[in-house]
């Protein structure tokens, strides 16, 4: 029986591993933004385990519509300090920790029950105005801060590198991010995850070492209109 859904991710699982070459396994995080939780579901049923969530209120609902299910829920857009207790209390990780202000309200809100929050640092690794993420020369000092809260876990370094056209641009910005997430493992040998790539330019971030890639539509499809923007 085939279904659309479960050979695009069979296909992306695939293609994912060729990429990184025998012995080296990089988590698929599946971006569900916008899709409607029946496609949640359905990836969840062909064995896919971790999704990434842009948008709090909408993920609540897929989060709860999940619950009979032993699902890895990944926030991974801008967070408004607003909803950092939301995060805190219902997400597995964060990739989007980008300022110290956020780490009152996560160490604070999470539950004691659910262990550490797994956190990443963003870096806005193209010194883009208006981006989200840190400046890399943050790194250091907002991953120690991260380090020292009960709560949270340091985990690795995030980033969304911008849509370059050039490849080589967009490799030079991945092995940037390497580079740093090199330093910070000298200083934190227990940070493990780079999260970068994407649908469009996820075989360059593997090629550079991501060891997490976050997919939405090369999974499934064009993403729907999306009105949840405007919820959050
Ligand atoms: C939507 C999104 C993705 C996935 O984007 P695609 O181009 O659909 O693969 C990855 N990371 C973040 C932060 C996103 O918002």
């Amino acid at each position: 029986m085939s279904d659309p859904l479960h050979d695009a991710w069979r296909r992306c699982r695939q293609a994912i591993d060729d990429v990184a070459g025998p012995g080296r396994r990089v988590v698929l995080v599946a971006a569900s933004k916008a899709q409607p939780l029946a496609r949640v579901r359905a990836l969840a049923a062909a064995g896919q385990r971790d999704f990434g969530e842009n948008y709090v209120q909408e993920a609540l609902a897929r989060i709860a519509g999940c619950a009979d299910l032993d699902l890895v829920w990944h926030f991974i857009g801008p967070l408004q300090s607003n909803k950092a207790r939301e995060v805190a209390r219902h997400f597995d990780w964060l990739h989007s920790l980008d300022r110290d202000s956020l780490l009152d309200p996560l160490d604070r809100h999470r539950p004691a029950a659910s262990g550490p929050l797994q956190v990443l640092v963003q870096v806005n690794i193209d010194g883009e105005a208006g981006k989200s993420g840190c400046a890399p020369q943050q790194v250091p000092a907002l991953a120690d801060a991260v380090a020292a809260r009960p709560n949270l876990r340091l985990r690795g370094l995030m980033a969304i590198p911008r849509p370059d056209p050039d490849p080589a641009r967009r490799r030079a910005a991945f092995a940037a991010m390497a580079a740093l997430f090199a330093d910070l493992r000298a200083r934190h040998p227990e940070a493990d995850t780079l999260s970068m790539g994407m649908s469009e330019d996820w075989p360059l971030a593997v090629a550079e070492g991501a060891t997490l890639v976050r997919i939405g539509s090369a999974l499934f499809g064009p993403r729907p209109a999306k009105a949840a923007a405007a919820q959050d």
